[in-house]
Parts: C-alpha cells; sequence; structure tokens
C-alpha cells in the first residue's frame, strides 16, 4: 500500500479510506458518528490545509493522466443535509481539477419532463465518459431520500430504488467508472448555527430556503433514510464514505485524502503516442 509523508507522519492512505467507508450491507447509524471527529487525523487545521495543498497537486496531475489516458473515469457523488458542505468541498477540493476535463452537475426539485421518466432518465447522461471525472452534487438518492421523507412517491415506489440505484451503478462500474460516494455528516446544531449565519449573512441568505426548515423539522425521518441507504447500496464497486463534516477543513482533507487513494489505484498513464514519432524534429 502507498503511503504519504504528511506534516502528522506517514499515513497510508487506503487505510484511512477503509476507516470511513460504509461496509457492504452496512450497518449504518448516523446518530453514532459524532460529527465533530476527526477519524484517522491528529493534526491541526494548518497542517490540514498544508496537505491539502499537496494533495491538489497530486489531484491535478492525476486528472491530466486520466484525460490522456482515456481508458477509465470518476464519478463522484455528494450528498448532506442542507448545510452539510457540498459546496464548500466542490469549491475546496475539486477546484484542482482542470475545468476541461470535469463536470458539476447539481440536482434539483426535478421537472415535469424529468417525472414523466424513470428517476435515473435524468441522471444517466451526466455519467462521466471515458477520461472524464463528474461530480454530483446530490444525485439519484434523492430519490430514495426526500422522496421518501417527504412522502413523495409511496413505498412501492421507492423500495425497490435501492436495488434499482445498484444495478445502475454496476453497469458504470462495469465500464470503467470508479464511484466514490461522500454523506457529509453534520449535526442538528451545527445546521443550526450554519443556516443562522446564511440568515445573518446578506451574501449567504439567497442560499436559504424556508422549505429547508421542512427538512430540518424531519431530521431523525431523513437520518434514518440515509442509514438505510448507505446501508443498502455501498457495494465494494461503488462505496459511500460518512465523512464527519461540522470541521470543514477535516471534511476537505477527509474527502481529498479519499479521492487521491482512489486516483492512485486507478493509476492511469500517458499513452505511447499513435504515430511512430521517432526520430521527428521539428523544422525551423
Ligand atoms: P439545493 O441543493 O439546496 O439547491 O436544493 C435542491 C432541492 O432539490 C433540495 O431540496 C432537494 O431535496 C430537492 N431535490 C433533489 N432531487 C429531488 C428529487 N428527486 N425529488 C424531489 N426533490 C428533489
Ligand atoms: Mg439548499
Amino acid at each position: 500500500m502507498e503511503r504519504v509523508r504528511t506534516a502528522t507522519g506517514v499515513i497510508d492512505l487506503g487505510s484511512f479510506a477503509d476507516r470511513l467507508r460504509v461496509p457492504p450491507g452496512g450497518p449504518v447509524d448516523l446518530a453514532t458518528i459524532d460529527a465533530d471527529a476527526t477519524p484517522g487525523y491528529d493534526g491541526d487545521k494548518a497542517d490540514a490545509e498544508a496537505e491539502l495543498t499537496a494533495l491538489h497537486e497530486e489531484l491535478f496531475g492525476f486528472q491530466e493522466r486520466l484525460w490522456a489516458e482515456r481508458r477509465q473515469s470518476m464519478l463522484i457523488v455528494l450528498q448532506a443535509l442542507d448545510g452539510g458542505g457540498k459546496d464548500g468541498v466542490i469549491g475546496n477540493v475539486f477546484t484542482a481539477f482542470n475545468p476541461q476535463g470535469v463536470r458539476v452537475t447539481a440536482f434539483g426539485v426535478p421537472t415535469e419532463e424529468e417525472l414523466a421518466h424513470d428517476f435515473l432518465w435524468r441522471v444517466h447522461p451526466h455519467a462521466p465518459g471515458r477520461g472524464r471525472i463528474a461530480i454530483f452534487n446530490r444525485s439519484h438518492y434523492e430519490d430514495v431520500l426526500v422522496v421518501r421523507v417527504a412522502r413523495l412517491a409511496p413505498a412501492s415506489v421507492w423500495r425497490p430504488r435501492y436495488a434499482q440505484i445498484n444495478d445502475f451503478e454496476r453497469v458504470l462500474a462495469a465500464s470503467g467508472t470508479t464511484i466514490l460516494k461522500f454523506m457529509l455528516h453534520i449535526s442538528r446544531d451545527e445546521q443550526r448555527e450554519r443556516f443562522q449565519k446564511r440568515l445573518d449573512n446578506p451574501a449567504k441568505r439567497w442560499k436559504f430556503r424556508l422549505g429547508d426548515l421542512e427538512a430540518r423539522a424531519r431530521w431523525d425521518a431523513y437520518q434514518s433514510a440515509y442509514d438505510e441507504a448507505l446501508a443498502r447500496c455501498s457495494p465494494e464497486t461503488a462505496p459511500w464514505f460518512v465523512i464527519p463534516a461540522n470541521r470543514k477543513w477535516y471534511r476537505d482533507l477527509a474527502v481529498a485524502r479519499i479521492v487521491a487513494d482512489a486516483a492512485r489505484r486507478m493509476a492511469p498513464h500517458f499513452p505511447e503516442p499513435e504515430e511512430d514519432l521517432s526520430g521527428v524534429v521539428i523544422a525551423e
């Protein structure tokens, strides 16, 4: 296993990822996971920021090779309750990538046309092609989360979706997509503070919707809907990671470390030129 030297010693990224990974079949109980914790990390915020900077460089280099090789792709799914930090992770971690090879797709309330189709219809076109990285800000998991908790469809509709999601992700994985799914786990108190900050700050207020309070009022129902989705949809080929996310610097570092670990396993390399370039010299 590859190791990396950091300000806080030598760490094994693979075993770091294993600590946060949801084992296939679960169990998961978010209520027992401390959102303030920093598992696998004993440095401070400044150390974490320095390491994140180093990982940015590594991720940039990875993407360049992935793009050049054009054989594999990566799908990163971000899920969280409101205020969980999905936008923060995209801004702090995934800015490492060259915009040319990455696409972020946000999944909001489905349109009428989307609702007239199966729930994966709007998702599949955004799966990453060879050489590309796709980031989902919310995803097809909303169809077993908000749909379940807010009773937008009956159980006879959402219950079969766990298996349908597993089938869908298996298709992506079989065609060369490495799938990493992150649940950014904050506490109820932390959400209250973040909401209040949004309300108090004119530059952040636009992010707040009254509907966010309805979801907050159903906190426990969301936690159990997450518990079940994470437990049932975390096979080896498309694992979930629960990231304690009250501390933003830990959240960002943890996501970056896990992506870097997967990137090392994928190990894309620059292809040999298709034509024979030996002896080619550019004339003056
Ligand atoms: P935001 O990510 O804050 O822009 O909010 C997007 C909103 O879209 C959230 O309230 C989600 O719960 C909602 N949403 C996303 N996907 C679905 C879906 N499949 N069905 C219903 N609501 C959804
Ligand atoms: Mg929102």
